[in-house]
Formats: C-alpha cells, structure tokens, sequence
C-alpha cells in the first residue's frame, strides 16, 4: 500500500508516519528529513537548500523530485508513506509517473485537517521543547518562517487536496485529536 500524508506545516505527518511504519512496516518517505540530512552532512546540495528551508520556501520541483526517485528504487517493504511529498502539482504528476515506472500506484492520499491557529501554537510550542531539552529549534520552526511556510502551504500545496479528490483517492482525517485518535482515524480509512 503506497500512501501520500498531505497536511499544512505541524499537522503530525511525521508523528502519524512513524506511526505507520512501527505498525504496518510501511516506509516514510519525508523529502523534510532528506533534505535535513542533506544539509546537515554538508553535502553541496545541502548547502544549496539551507537558505531555501530556513526562510519556509519550497526548495526546486527537481531537486525533491530527484531524492525521491532514487528512494522508489530501494526496498518497497509495506509500501511507500510520501511526507511532506508532493507539494506542488508538478511534484504530483511527477509522483504519479515515477510510481507508474515502479510499476507502483497509489492507494490511499490521507488530508490531515487542522486549523491555522493550532499549527502556529504546536510549531512554536516543538521549538521551545527543542531548546527547553537542550537542544535546538529547527531553523524553519520560527514566528516568521512559519507565516511563509503556511503561505506556501495555501498557494501551491492546497490545491493537491482538489487534484486528488478529483482522481477519487482522496480521505480526509481530523487531525485535532490525540495522537492515538488521529491514528486511529487514519487506519479506519486506510482498512475501508
Ligand atoms: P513541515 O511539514 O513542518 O513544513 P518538512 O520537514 O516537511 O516540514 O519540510 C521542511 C522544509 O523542507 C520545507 O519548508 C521546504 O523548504 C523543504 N521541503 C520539504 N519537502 C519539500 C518538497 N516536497 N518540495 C519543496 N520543498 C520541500
């Protein structure tokens, strides 16, 4: 079972991902955590995308692209959890092909729905845990990163809800509850 998680910034893809590969051994695709780890080992790209994800833009359609083309080429496991991927309609259509090539398709893509004023709270209240532990917020997970990344979010990620919804493989979620609700909701639309 092949699946996108399609959510605003904060609305616990990660969280319900991980969740889905600790129970279903699926494996989570996060084109956000790639390109952390891209940036983190220093490698050129990763010193390309810094800036790019610092400030809340999207990085390249080519770029993101690219990092999961090579990922559909491992290990398919309990099938491919897509997280923060596709983000733009051309990463979709691109999406579609590459499964397509893969002789893959997709099964189910999950809308986690959550309103403005609670991802704001939830982001900002992640990057104070970050620094409360010790450690340190994300460089995106700030007051004026987030206004861009929601912005971003409306303009060019919503409408993959009207894109899939038309294609019939659309399933909306409340993303509000606990995490166990919201898994649980998830499952029952995943086992429909
Ligand atoms: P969040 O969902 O909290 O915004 P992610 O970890 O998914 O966080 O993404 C962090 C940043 O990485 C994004 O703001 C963007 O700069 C970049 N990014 C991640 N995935 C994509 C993608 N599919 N297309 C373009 N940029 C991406």
């Amino acid at each position: 079972m092949n699946i996108i998680l399609l959510g605003p910034p904060g609305a616990g893809k990660g969280t319900q991902a991980q969740i889905l590969v600790d129970g279903r051994n699926m494996i989570q695709l996060s084109t956000g955590d790639m390109l952390r780890e891209a940036k983190d080992s220093g490698t050129e790209m990763g010193k390309i995308v810094a800036d790019v994800m610092a400030r809340g833009d999207l990085v390249t359609d080519e770029i993101v692209i690219g990092l999961i083309r090579e990922k559909l080429q491992g290990d398919k496991k309990g099938g491919f959890i897509f997280d923060g991927f596709p983000r733009t309609l051309a990463q979709a259509d691109a999406l579609g092909e590459l499964l397509a090539e893969n002789g893959e398709t997709l099964d189910s893509v999950v809308e986690m729905q959550v309103n403005d004023d609670v991802l704001v709270d939830r982001i900002v209240g992640r990057a104070e845990a970050a620094v409360a532990a010790g450690g340190e917020a994300r460089a995106d997970d700030n007051a004026e990163s987030l206004k861009i990344r929601l912005m971003e979010y409306y303009k060019k990620t919503s409408p993959l809800i009207g894109y899939y919804y038309a294609k019939g493989d659309l399933k909306s979620v409340d993303g509000l509850g606990t995490i166990d609700e919201v898994s649980g909701e998830i499952a029952g639309v995943l086992d429909a």
